[in-house]
């Protein structure tokens, strides 16, 4: 074993996603020594196509294959990267709910967390990374789902985008965490290690000292270790609990991992909806929030041809008429899961329970969200879930299941939070309201981990938020 590769930093941020990269940018600007390591590359935007399978293998953690166990079983993504998600994301913007701060003071005791104060840290997040609406007319794809509400006279919006739009509407720039605060963290001094993992942290005489491994561009992995006065860490929702749980910090961490969960639907229309070419749809319908949500999803040939890949004939089917199809999805906040470390395995065991009313409201949320496809005049509706006969007319609507029984994987997710709740409430949180963690000196949680629920919206903005909230804090409150 050779020995470690010794570093030193004032403050050490571990994980680059939207919540290590906010607060480390807080952290820097402030004046702080601060090293941000992350185990996933440092790619540019552009290093491969969106949502191609080369982006998959280079940025998303197990090529984008990661399976919550249980009964009923759910797949879902993460990013590893340097930009975390943010760089795979199609980054949908919204800010949370009222009601959602609300519960969050109310039922696990976050201070100072009002819906007018959080205003303006989500406003500080939007100016550094830009939040844009689509300058002209949003993809024929993505207004078909507004149709079909209108037609139902459902509540729907058009979703901003961490987005800078060309001025003709036809392209633009995602704002990910690499062209936006990544660059700003790096002017202003902070230093930045890639392809470093940090295993484990301890306390070592008044300090931290973590340890991990960092690989060279071979792939050559070398033993490092770190030492610095105050970690943050923003691993993501999984990562972070199990670095803690293997670092020995239990109380509340990893209990309460939280997703949205998703099922997706194949709409086939009359006539031509999806171009080569077309900007992200960006449509949601809110009709049924905080139940379920519904929103349009990239609908790419290959996506097509996985989402039906249950039916036969479907690669025929996609081929033919791919232009006159869309992939559209109903999402919820339901199922609980523990994230646990296993001997032997770098990722940890990730389990999900849902509750039969979990169920319940998949099976109504997919069934409306095929009622608003009839509506907007889908001539064939296909839900992406094992055994569910095609919706071919608004009558076969009344025979869908009334709850979701599939456990083939049918479920996804791309959202998830809350394994490390915060607040003062010590029964449910394992961080204070401000991210330190409990009984700890200079330790603190910087990512989703925080968010003490589902946020029913797209979650990021949250993250970056609540991040920038809680460095400034730490800046003018803790720190001096
Ligand atoms: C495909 C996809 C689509 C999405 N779409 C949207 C959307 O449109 N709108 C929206 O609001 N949200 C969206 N999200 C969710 C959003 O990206 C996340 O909420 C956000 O990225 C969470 O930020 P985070 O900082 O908590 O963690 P992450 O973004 O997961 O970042 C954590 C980082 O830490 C690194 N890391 C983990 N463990 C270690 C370790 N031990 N040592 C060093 N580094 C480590 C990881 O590699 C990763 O890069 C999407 C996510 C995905 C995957």
């Amino acid at each position: 074993m050779s020995k470690p590769d010794a570093m030193t930093a004032g403050i050490l941020v571990i994980g680059s996603g939207p919540g290590g990269c906010v607060s480390g940018t807080m952290l820097v600007e402030a004046g702080h020594d601060v090293l941000m390591v992350e185990e996933g590359e440092h790619l540019s935007l552009d290093s491969a196509a969106h949502f191609s399978r080369e982006e998959m293998l280079r940025k998303y953690r197990n090529g984008g294959v990661s399976v919550a166990l249980g009964r009923q079983k759910l797949a879902w993504v993460e990013g590893r990267c340097v930009g975390g998600g943010s760089e795979v994301n199609r980054g949908l913007y919204r800010r949370a709910p009222e009601f959602i701060l609300d519960s969050w003071r109310k039922d696990f005791g976050v201070e100072n967390l009002g819906f007018n104060s959080m205003k303006a840290h989500f406003a500080a997040c939007e100016e550094i990374a830009r939040v844009e609406y689509v300058p002209g007319a949003p993809s024929e794809m993505s207004q078909q789902l507004q149709r079909g509400a209108q037609a139902l006279g459902w509540q729907s919006i058009e979703a901003p985008r961490l987005f800078s739009y060309d001025p003709d509407g036809k392209g633009g720039r995602r704002q990910s965490m690499s062209e936006t605060f990544v660059r700003r963290f790096l002017q202003k001094g902070g230093r930045l290690n890639a392809r470093t993992r940090i295993d484990r942290l301890r306390r070592v005489s008044g300090a931290w000292l973590a340890t991990g491994s960092a690989k060279d561009e071979a792939g050559h992995s070398r033993p490092i270790e770190i030492r610095a006065q105050r970690v943050f860490v923003a691993c993501g929702a999984v990562q972070t609990p199990a670095l803690l749980r293997r670092s020995g910090f239990t109380h509340n961490v990893g209990n309460s991992l939280r997703f949205h969960p998703m099922v997706k639907v194949v709409a086939e229309f009359e006539r031509d909806v999806n171009f080569a070419g077309d900007l992200d749809p960006v449509h949601q319908i809110k009709e049924f929030e905080p139940s379920f949500g519904m929103g349009c999803s990239i609908s790419k040939r290959p996506m097509l041809g996985v989402a039906l890949s249950d039916r036969e004939g479907a690669w025929d089917l996609v081929h033919e008429r791919s232009r006159r199809m869309g992939i559209y999805y109903v999402q919820t906040t339901g199922g609980t899961a523990t994230v646990r470390n296993l001997p032997g395995f770098s990722d940890p065991l990730v389990r999900i329970g849902f509750t039969a009313n979990d169920l319940h409201v998949l099976g109504t949320g997919l069934r409306k969200l095929c009622e608003a496809l009839r509506a907007a005049d889908a001539v064939r509706v296909m839900p992406c879930v094992a055994g569910y006969a095609d919706v071919a007319s608004t009558r076969s609507l009344e025979f869908m299941p009334s709850s979701l029984s599939a456990s083939d994987g049918s479920v996804t997710s791309v959202h998830v939070f809350s394994s490390c709740p915060m607040g003062e409430n010590d029964r449910r949180t394992a961080a204070n309201s401000f991210g330190k963690v409990h009984g700890t000196d200079g330790l603190y949680i910087a990512d989703a981990s925080l968010l003490c629920t589902p946020t029913v919206v797209n979650p990021q903005g949250t993250v970056m938020a609540v991040a920038h909230r809680n460095a400034l804090d730490a800046i003018e409150r803790q720190f001096s």
